[in-house]
């Protein structure tokens, strides 16, 4: 670790004022920083020029005097000219701290970029050498802590007495404002109740979308969840890098189908989700896409429901929506399309099928899960459920991935012949809405021709 020139600190401005010398856009940039407190702030120059009326200021549109400046807590010197020399100069004999903007060496103290979840507040600073890293560093703390944070510590703190008569372990309390802490979607009470009831920690399980497999696509509650779980519990498409960024500590149990490895039935993974979380684990269940398309979410959320275990669902990109991304597909298009079925082609019946060719025909754009197999099948069963053979039809494998692949054509033609399509997951997009995509990459999906693009 390197020396530091200067020492980060909370600085109290709580009733006191705060002076910005300058009218433009470099004042206004320093009142978006310091209206954030309860400070008063002050605004003097002789020309207003920037916009201040969303903030709280008093706008003082005269020269500076001198008695302006005593007993101000921070002064900002945000333009040049003979008040910013008198600021400077007052402020240097009364001590009071100092920021002149673009001028590090006149300076006292610098700004920091800021995290706002008030009470907790998360300041960066490089010392003034580069701001760009600072505000990068600050985007990924921005993406780490829920917005409601905040709001969540100062609940913990109203909540405090109650916790301690209802809670007297003190181990157990210290679990309960974990839990509140790290789950700002919870509701307090609901939460408080249930650490009561439960005497031990609780328990939950988030089931939680991983989308396509990119770990770009994830969400940022999906980050953040991972980061505080105590056991991942994932499905076989979803990408080990996207497992990897839970804690690098929790346990990763995968129940998917691996080639040569024993799979876990739906039943056995019911069970051991309501073994961990009946244990006071914090389980992910991760699945690909989102977890209540085709997730088996409703049984597992069954089996959670029956234990009386918490659990919460976070949603993720389908694939259906990543194919229609990867392609610039509009699933809805006014007067083409006015809506879309996500359907499974593996084990449709005959009446479901002769309604989706019936729905694709009259302006449904049809996303097929599961069909890669039996794509060439589902097709010609299609057809003979009276769909039209020309209607376009686009398949993507690897959705979402740096690996996309895409295949277009119609539905005739895929219906036509073995394809040899390229490895990994696949949707089937069947509808008119297809042919205002764009496919310029894909491959020919006549039958024999399909190629990766
Ligand atoms: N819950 C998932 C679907 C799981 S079922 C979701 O919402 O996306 C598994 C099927 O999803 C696969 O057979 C395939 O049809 C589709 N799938 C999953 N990931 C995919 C991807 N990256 N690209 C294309 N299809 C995908």
């Amino acid at each position: 670790m390197g020396a530091l020139n200067t020492f980060p600190l909370s600085f109290k401005v709580k009733g006191k004022r705060i002076i910005i010398v300058g009218g433009g856009d470099e004042a206004l940039n320093k009142v978006r920083l310091v209206s954030k407190t309860t400070a008063s702030v002050e605004i003097y120059a002789r020309h207003i020029d920037a916009d201040f009326s969303a903030f709280p200021v008093r706008l003082k549109a005269r020269p500076l005097r001198a008695a302006d400046i005593a007993g101000a807590a921070l002064v900002f010197v945000a333009e040049e000219g003979a008040d910013a020399e008198l600021a400077k100069t007052e402020a240097r004999r009364l001590n009071i701290p100092l920021n002149v903007v673009d001028v590090p060496g006149e300076c006292d103290f610098y700004t920091p970029s800021i995290v706002d979840r008030a009470p907790l507040v998360v300041a960066i600073s490089t010392e003034g050498d580069a701001p760009v890293l600072a505000r990068l560093v600050r985007a990924q703390i921005e993406a780490l802590l829920a917005p409601g944070i905040g709001k969540i510590a100062r609940l913990a703190g109203g909540l405090r007495q109650r916790v301690e008569s209802l809670i007297q372990d003190g181990a157990a309390r210290r679990r309960f404002y974990e839990d509140l802490l790290t789950r700002p979607e919870a509701d307090a009470e609901a939460l408080l109740a249930q650490h009561v009831a439960n005497g031990a920690g609780s328990g939950v399980v988030w089931l939680i979308g991983a989308g396509p497999g990119s770990e770009d696509l994830l969400t940022l509650r999906a980050q953040r969840l991972l980061q505080q779980a105590d056991v991942i519990v994932h499905d076989q498409l979803v990408p080990a890098s996207v497992v990897e960024m839970g804690r690098r500590d929790a346990e990763q149990i995968c129940v998917g189908k691996a080639r040569g490895h024993h799979s876990f039935s739906q039943a056995q993974i019911n069970a051991l989700l309501v073994r961990l979380a009946g244990e006071g684990k914090k389980v992910v269940r991760l699945k690909s896409g989102d977890p209540l398309v085709f997730g088996r979410a409703g049984e597992e959320i069954a089996a959670l429901r029956k234990a009386g275990l918490a659990y919460e669902i976070v949603p993720g990109v389908s694939a259906a929506l990543a194919a229609a991304a990867d392609t610039a597909t509009p699933v809805t298009l006014r007067t083409v399309s006015s809506g879309i079925v996500m359907a499974t082609a593996h084990g449709a019946e005959d009446s479901e099928l002769s309604h989706w060719a019936a729905l694709a025909g009259s302006g449904l754009t049809l996303a097929l899960y599961m069909g890669k197999a039996i794509a060439a099948e589902t097709a010609g069963r299609l057809l003979a459920h009276g769909a039209a053979p020309d209607l376009p039809l686009g398949i993507v494998v690897n959705a979402g991935r740096p690996d996309s692949t895409s295949y277009a054509g119609t539905l005739g033609d895929l219906a036509g012949g073995a394809v040899d399509f390229a490895d990994g997951p696949a949707v089937i997009l069947v509808g008119h809405a297809v042919a205002h995509g764009d496919w310029r990459n894909a491959a020919n999906a006549a039958a024999n021709t399909y190629k990766a693009a």
